[in-house]
């Protein structure tokens, strides 16, 4: 298999090629048709498997075909870290498709507050977000949601460890019901296929 065999977009292929990617791991071969074709998915991948571009590729293949599109996909994160490092893979990959990303996490002064604010409100169609500081950041109402089309959890078990539940589900309340949500776990605990249950619409399931 080849990354010529999703048929993405030419500025999303010249990105995957600056990234010097030539084959797709195996959960990029399993899980890109499946989110391509628009289902929800619960993939039980490690870091490290190529996850983050798993369930990057598809969502830029979309977003990079569509004129001007809003703020289109919200992904949830445990950690600044892994939110920084997420929206690093997506500048790289979506170098040439002009799709354009803010990281949103908590800590710092009230300028890194301002800063993502203003960041959000200039352009952003994707976000990478901690659920505490993208709560705070809807409170204030410069997020506008109505144009979401995807929502991708990741790493859901250790989002669940740091007792972040209660804020994803308020936010889940706040996006629109017609969406596809994709959840990445390390590990399947009762809890996390419980999660899956109430916000995955008919999933496909992946284990790697
Ligand atoms: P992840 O599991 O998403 O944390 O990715 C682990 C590392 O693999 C990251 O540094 C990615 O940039 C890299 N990576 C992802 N997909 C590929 C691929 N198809 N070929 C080579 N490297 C990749």
């Amino acid at each position: 298999m080849t990354f010529q065999d999703f048929n993405f977009n030419e500025p999303l292929f010249e990105g995957i090629q600056s990234m010097g990617y030539t084959t797709p791991t195996p959960i990029q071969g399993m899980a890109i048709p499946i989110i391509l074709e628009g289902h929800d998915l619960i993939a039980c991948a490690q870091t490290g498997t190529g996850k983050t571009a798993a369930y990057l590729l598809p969502v830029l293949d979309h977003i990079s075909r569509k004129t001007k599109p809003k703020i289109n996909t919200l992904i949830l994160a445990p950690t600044r870290e892994l939110a920084q490092q997420i929206d690093q893979q997506i500048q790289g990959l979506a170098y040439f498709t002009g799709v354009t990303s803010v990281a949103i996490f908590g800590g710092g002064d009230g300028s890194v507050y301002e800063q993502q604010r203003k960041a959000i409100q200039h352009h952003a169609n994707i976000l990478i977000a901690t659920p505490g500081r993208f709560l705070a950041h809807l409170a204030s109402g410069v997020l506008k949601l109505d144009d979401l089309q995807h929502l991708i959890l990741d790493e859901a078990d250790r989002m669940l460890d740091m007792g972040f539940m209660d804020d994803i589900m308020r936010i889940i309340s706040f996006l629109p019901k017609k969406r596809q949500t994709l959840l990445f776990s390390a590990t399947m605990p009762g809890r996390i296929r419980k999660l899956a249950g109430s916000i995955l619409n008919n999933p496909q399931q992946i284990n790697i």
